[in-house]
């Protein structure tokens, strides 16, 4: 296992000075996932579902708003069964084929592609960067550069933007900025989210998986023997045997994001994009060879036997039944998920007293939480024959508030209760869609 990947000296200096962007398969795929996931992310704090943005950490009221559903501090296992079920598909795809997540989804990289898109789209073609950088600064295209540096400022201003909103909805944060209303606070954190992605994306890019991702350090833990890893298939593409396949055009080192060649063999600076297969593919293409020089693959792996894939895998059908349980753990709680929330407590003063109609009474104390995101009328009644509420009692409360209110149980005239009694008392919604019934003791003298 520890030969799988070979762990070679990580060279800090070591990237991609200028990334060619390759066209294929894969990077439709990945341009595919990544369009979808700043689609979502862009739009998640404005797009609403049951009057919340679709992602909202509202801090002050301590609530979360994810995807209609309105989660509290006490709710917080669903997080953790969200979080549970997340790591282990995760593992899945991992095992399946190691850093698939780096490549296609991780937000570093896609930010990095889209920062290198914009770069190609100002700049120019590798060939025309790579020989710029070399200029002395004034001898350099300055309204490309220029250009370049305003849509990265522009695209990292919209990321900070965003991730606010996450905590302040799109449409308040977006109003405070129109109406330069800005307080301190939310200016700091905008300029720390732009400068952080400004530098991320733009300058750091390979860097930061190579040396500040933890996922990277232990992902090889996942992997196993039959784990798909792009792959250079030395014995038919090596020039020196004098028939090899590869032409040593150097074009799936120019389109890697990582800065490797994938044909000294597996190392775990790969993030598994596909780029190189894709730019491979097209020059096998082109000379008329077969593609799949480069590709996912393992040792022993044939397209004719996929079912090889499943078979004497027990890391990857480990962590695909703890996705599942963890999965079915997160619908069971979703499904006992509470709209109302409601504790009733007995007045401990005094067991038992008599009312101003002479009436035998006990007292108790009721905190009422609205936990959906509409304002809701609550009536609380007795349901346990002979015992009632001493007035009736109806609350209104404001979406996410609770209250507290005390109240009197009483004896029905003439009252033949004498010891302990079990008392229930229940609390619905005027529109019926949250009720609860609580259990108390009611005394009365023996
Ligand atoms: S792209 Fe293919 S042909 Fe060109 S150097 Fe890489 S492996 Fe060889
Ligand atoms: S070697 Fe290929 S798959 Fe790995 S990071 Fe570089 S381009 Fe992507």
């Amino acid at each position: 296992m520890s030969n799988l990947i070979p762990l070679i000296e990580v060279d800090a200096t070591r990237s991609n000075p200028s990334i060619r962007l390759a066209k294929g398969m894969y990077q439709e795929w990945r341009r595919i996932i990544a369009g979808s996931m700043i689609a979502v992310f862009i739009l998640a704090p404005w797009l609403e579902l049951n009057g919340a943005p679709l992602l909202w950490m509202d801090l002050q009221n301590r609530e979360l708003h994810l995807v209609g559903l309105t989660l509290w501090p006490d709710d917080l296992l669903i997080l953790i069964w969200v979080a549970m079920a997340a790591a282990f598909a995760l593992f899945t795809v991992a095992t399946i084929s190691g850093r698939l997540w780096c490549g296609f989804a991780c937000p570093q990289s896609v930010w990095s592609m889209l920062f290198v898109w914009v770069e190609e789209k100002t700049q120019g073609s590798r060939h025309k960067r790579l020989k710029e950088q070399n200029l002395p600064i004034l001898k350099r295209r300055l309204i490309p550069l220029l250009t370049k540096h305003f849509l990265w400022g522009m695209i990292a201003f919209a990321t900070a933007f965003t991730f606010v909103a996450f905590f302040e909805t799109g449409a308040s944060l977006g109003m405070a900025i129109v109406n330069f209303q800005l307080d301190s606070e939310l200016i700091f954190w905008l300029g720390f989210f732009a400068v952080l992605t400004y530098i991320n994306a733009g300058w750091l890019r390979e860097q930061v998986c190579n040396h500040m991702c933890p996922y990277a350090r232990f992902q090889s833990v996942m992997l196993d023997e039959k784990s798909l890893k792009v792959t250079y298939n030395e014995e038919r593409g090596e020039p020196k045997k004098g028939s090899g396949d590869c032409i040593d055009c150097e074009l799936c080192v120019q389109v890697c994001p990582v800065g490797i060649d994938i044909r000294q063999g597996l190392q775990y600076a790969c993030i598994d994009c596909g780029a190189c297969i894709d730019a491979c593919d097209d020059i096998m293409k082109k000379i008329n060879k077969p593609t799949g020089l480069i590709n996912f693959s393992y040792p022993g792996f044939s397209k004719n036997n996929l079912k090889d894939l499943l078979i004497a895998r027990g890391k990857l059908w480990g962590y695909a039944v703890c996705t599942l349980l963890a999965g079915g753990a997160l619908l069971l709680q979703l499904s006992f998920l509470e709209t109302l929330d409601v504790h009733l407590s007995r007045d401990r003063g005094q067991l038992y007293f008599y009312n101003s109609q002479g009436q035998l009474s006990n007292g108790y104390t009721l905190k009422i939480h609205n936990k959906t995101n509409q304002t809701k009328q609550y009536s609380i009644n007795s349901i346990t024959h002979g015992l009632s509420l001493e007035e009736p009692l109806s609350i209104a409360l404001k979406a996410g508030d609770d209250r507290t209110v005390a109240f009197k149980v009483q004896c029905s005239v003439p009252c033949e209760l004498a010891g302990t009694y079990n008392l229930e008392i229940k609390t619905e919604s005027h529109d019926k869609l949250d009720r609860k019934t609580l259990i108390s003791r009611f005394f009365a003298p023996r």
